[in-house]
């Protein structure tokens, strides 16, 4: 643990540099880095990152051998040539301590109808100690504490005894490719810290995540001989159903589950976007849902992906127009394990203990129905991978926010952290 007047040097110092890092955020909010438009985002952060003295890397997802890894998840709808990853280094001389990797996404999920929003959802207006807008939460505040907590230690006069790895990756929402082309340019240390806003919890584990794409056609005709033709819409409707079944199934037996069976329903399914027909007195004679589906943590990605073609295929067969016309299946993006943090890590510990320092009470932890990019790291490259962060609410909602006073004390136990695991020394 750090010592008390090391702590009180760093608090004094995320303290003098927080009106700075709100700004920062700010900033982070006001570029709308939806799925393929993180570059201007990503060129700002490099700029800033290297005004800072680190030494920089900008490379895109098309620079690295992605697409021969067998955990890579295929982009249908997005160009990997323009999917830029930023990595700024702190290469301590002569080593002492332990390295670590801190890691944020920059990709945030569309906003939806901006009328829906108090304040414009790309504005980062701070109101009454929270930060508005789409990924002020999820999680650009994550981004923000992570830099800070290194210039805080920068600007008490100190920099850490081991290298540290700066990393803003796109595509955490829809494959986690960002995150793995980081680790295939070759980056690794000694942990990965990944400050998403768990409300200052440790995540023990998390399920997996299948996107599919279910295309489904139909026989057009004029609604007044309706009876002659099908529905491609209230086929897909029908498969929905068939699917909500199959989830439910999966539910039960997750009771039986070691790290999920306590949660209810942990497996989310989700059709997240419809496309289809062509006019309202016409049969429509095509549709296309968008679906999600978790996985619990041991269950493979091909079982997953295959219990959905069953379903499918069955929901298929009782369908009089379905039986011969089947519906396909496109696993268009995320296939991505579930991942549990097995106890006793020494990087857990001294998360712990920096956590209970600052807190003054216990760092708890929780179970998420969602994925985040820690599996890269821990499952596929033995890097012990933490996902701890600030507080906010509004994931993927309307009026996202995040508090601003638990930003602060998280940028501190994320400096403290960074004291204990890499540990400080002055600066020459
Ligand atoms: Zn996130």
């Amino acid at each position: 643990m750090a010592d008390e007047a090391l702590l009180a040097r760093l608090r004094a110092a995320v303290e003098q540099g927080f009106v700075a890092e709100t700004a920062f955020l700010q900033q982070l909010v006001r570029f709308p880095s939806t799925r393929g438009n993180e570059g201007p985002l990503q060129d700002w952060v490099h700029r800033e990152l290297a005004t800072r003295g680190y030494q920089m890397d900008r490379f895109t997802i098309a620079d690295v051998p992605l697409a021969a890894h067998e955990k890579a998840s295929p982009m249908v709808e997005a160009d990997p040539a323009r999917s830029v990853q930023v990595v700024a280094a702190h290469r301590a001389s002569a080593p002492t301590g332990r390295s670590l990797i801190m890691q944020g996404h920059i990709d945030v999920v569309p906003a939806g109808p901006e009328a829906m929003w108090t304040h414009p959802p790309y504005s980062g207006v701070v109101r009454d100690g929270w930060l508005y807008g789409r990924g002020a939460h999820d999680m650009k505040a994550g981004v923000a504490a992570m830099i800070f907590a290194m210039d805080a230690i920068r600007a008490a006069g100190l920099e850490p005894a081991a290298d540290v790895y700066m990393q803003t990756v796109t595509e955490e929402e829809s494959t986690g490719n960002g995150a793995l082309a980081t680790l295939l340019r070759g980056y690794r240390a000694d942990a990965a810290l990944i400050p998403e806003p768990t409300g200052h919890t440790i995540t023990r584990c998390h399920t997996g995540t299948l996107w599919f794409r279910l295309r489904v056609r139909g026989v057009p005709v004029h609604v007044m001989v309706a009876q002659d033709g099908t529905n491609a819409i209230l086929s897909a409707f029908h498969l929905v159903q068939a699917l909500q079944a199959h989830t439910a199934k999966l539910n039960e037996a997750a009771k039986a589950h070691p790290w999920f069976g306590a949660v209810r329903d942990p497996i989310k399914f989700n059709p997240g976007i419809i496309r289809g027909g062509d006019w309202a007195s016409s049969t429509p004679a095509w549709c296309e849902v968008d679906c999600r589906i978790g996985l619990l943590p041991g269950t493979d990605v091909a079982e997953a992906m295959a219990g959905v073609e069953r379903c499918v295929a069955e929901a298929a067969t009782g369908d009089a127009f379905l039986a011969n016309n089947k519906p396909e299946i496109e696993f268009h993006g995320f296939r991505a394990d579930g991942y549990v943090l097995e106890p006793g890590s020494e990087a857990e510990a001294v998360l712990a203990a920096a956590h209970s320092q600052v807190h003054g009470r216990p760092m708890e932890e929780r179970r998420s129905t969602a994925v985040n990019d820690t599996r890269f790291y821990g499952l596929y490259f033995g890097i012990p991978a933490l996902c701890y962060g600030p507080k906010g609410e509004g994931a993927h909602g309307f009026d996202e926010r995040t508090s601003l006073a638990d930003l602060k004390t998280c940028t501190l136990t994320i400096a403290a952290f960074i004291a204990d695991w890499c540990g400080l020394r002055e600066r020459g």
